[in-house]
């Protein structure tokens, strides 16, 4: 294999952001013990996420604590559904774009809006496993820990002039998640018509696919909610709104609008 720039620019970026990560681990696994020990233990955790983060799309940590949404989400949901399904998505959209160069510059988000664009014999890997990459990127990002309460900015007003209260709004979103049946997510969109809207996708279909920008999204595969909440994905929706990043959601709001 040879190494042009690109890559070993990518692959240089992706050791030292693993190394930043592999030392911010290593002192939260275990900030008692001195600094030898805790990088030794952790060795072996850096190097699977440095051979599966070596491609176009990088796996960047959670911008909180995997506690940090406890009670409402667990940490080892959160963990699992981090480190093990996402960074699956990750590893697969790169494993399905690493034969064609041009599309090494394009965003996920250009790629699944261009979908059928594609080559017809990666078109299915990027819908799932790219879908599943931005989605969860989002829903990353839509979560804080002390989150919840009312929306503010300009959504709190599109919300409420479009589902004439914040309460008939989470009613109906909440909805949407449980009518999704199996796996998918109910979705707050800025439709083509710049309405927003209330639906679900099944399985990791990016609303981008249809031309629809994805203001919210709560993710209702069980793997987001199983280990605490069980069959109850009711509870898991009502829950979800604890931890609800308003202040973000506005910003897509407004990147969205603007
Ligand atoms: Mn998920």
């Amino acid at each position: 294999m040879t190494i042009n720039r690109r890559n070993f620019l990518i692959l240089i970026s992706a050791t030292v952001g693993y190394m930043t990560l592999g030392a911010c681990q290593a002192s939260e696994d275990n900030s008692s013990s001195s600094s030898t020990s805790s990088i030794t233990t952790s060795t072996p955790k850096i190097e699977t996420e440095i051979a599966q983060n070596t491609g176009v799309f990088q796996l960047t940590p959670l911008p909180y604590e995997y506690d940090a949404l406890e009670p409402y989400i667990d940490a080892k949901t959160m963990q699992f559904h981090h480190d093990k399904h996402y960074a699956g998505y990750i590893k697969k959209l790169n494993t399905a774009i690493a034969k064609y160069p041009e599309l090494q510059d394009k965003s996920a988000e250009d790629l699944l809006r261009n979908l059928n664009t594609l080559p017809e014999d990666i078109r299915n890997a990027v819908k799932n496993n790219g879908g599943g990459y931005v989605n969860h990127k989002m829903f990353w990002e839509i979560m804080t820990p002390n989150g919840g309460g009312q929306p503010e900015g300009k959504i709190a007003n599109a919300i409420q002039e479009s589902f004439s209260s914040f309460d008939d709004f989470k009613a109906q979103f909440n909805q949407a998640g449980l009518n999704r049946f199996g796996s998918g997510w109910a979705w707050l969109v800025l439709n083509k018509d710049g309405k927003l809207e209330i639906t679900n996708t099944p399985n990791q279909d990016s609303p981008l696919l249809a031309g629809n920008y994805p203001i919210m999204g709560n993710d209702v595969w069980e793997h987001a909610y199983y280990l605490k909440y069980q069959n109850r994905r009711s509870d898991y929706l009502n829950a979800w709104w604890n931890v609800v990043n308003w202040p973000e959601i506005n910003r897509r709001y407004e990147t969205a609008i603007s």
